[in-house]
């Protein structure tokens, strides 16, 4: 279990557009753990033009996963910095099983485990309605029409069966992700402190 001194060690899941890269920002800080997109990481790869950016580049259009050997690998450089001795956030990984057993392993060598897994639970008109508006504000490739119906689609085969698992492991917690971001996030902090999981700041702030 946690103690407060070595932070929580946390996953948010749910489909493209329940608000997982918005929630992370503000659970990062409210909790002390840096957020680890690798959505985030690869989207900063592609823009830099390095060589897993321009490998990864053709998935993200296409609106599939990358390779689990590729992001496998990344997830285990980025957990092997030192700022994730005191616990982290995942946001988008694992999204696979294969990638759920890799990141098993990855903790196990040093006698870790995940404390809890959020899901983010949004009504997919919304998630889609939301996706939309990004497409605008952000210009990300990957929203368009046609990427955001195949995201889901990839999202349901092969990401929502994770949930499930999570579950039978008693490590899952589900959060209604419609409604403001501030209830959002707060109906989160007040689920993980029931599991004796304790912001160190105010999660507004
Ligand atoms: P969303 O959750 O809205 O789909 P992300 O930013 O998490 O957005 O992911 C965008 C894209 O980045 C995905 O469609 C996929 O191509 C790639 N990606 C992100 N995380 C992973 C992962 N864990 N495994 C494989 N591909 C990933």
């Amino acid at each position: 279990m946690n103690d407060t001194t070595a932070g929580v060690r946390l996953l948010l899941i749910g489909p493209p557009g329940a608000g997982k890269g918005t929630q992370a920002v503000r659970l990062s800080a409210a909790y002390g753990v840096p957020a680890i997109s690798t959505g985030d990481i690869f989207r900063s790869n592609v823009k830099g033009e390095t060589e897993l950016g321009l490998l990864a580049k053709r998935y993200i259009d296409a609106g599939d996963n990358v390779p689990d050997d590729v992001t496998n690998a990344l997830i285990k450089d980025r957990l092997s910095e030192a700022d994730t001795d005191g616990g982290f956030l995942l946001d988008g990984y694992p999204r696979t099983a294969a990638q759920v057993e890799y990141l098993d392993s990855v903790l196990a060598e040093h006698g870790n485990a995940l404390d809890a897994v959020v899901e983010l639970v949004a009504d997919p008109d919304e998630t889609v309605a939301r996706l939309r508006r990004r497409a605008v504000e952000q210009n990300r490739t990957d929203d368009t029409e046609e990427v955001v119906r195949h995201r889901l689609d990839v999202y349901a085969q092969q990401t929502a069966p994770l949930i499930d698992l999570y579950s039978s492991r008693g490590d899952l917690v589900k959060i209604d992700g419609l409604g403001e971001i501030d209830e959002v996030t707060e109906r989160i902090v007040a689920a993980l402190s029931e599991r004796g999981l304790v912001p160190r700041t105010d999660a507004r702030a």
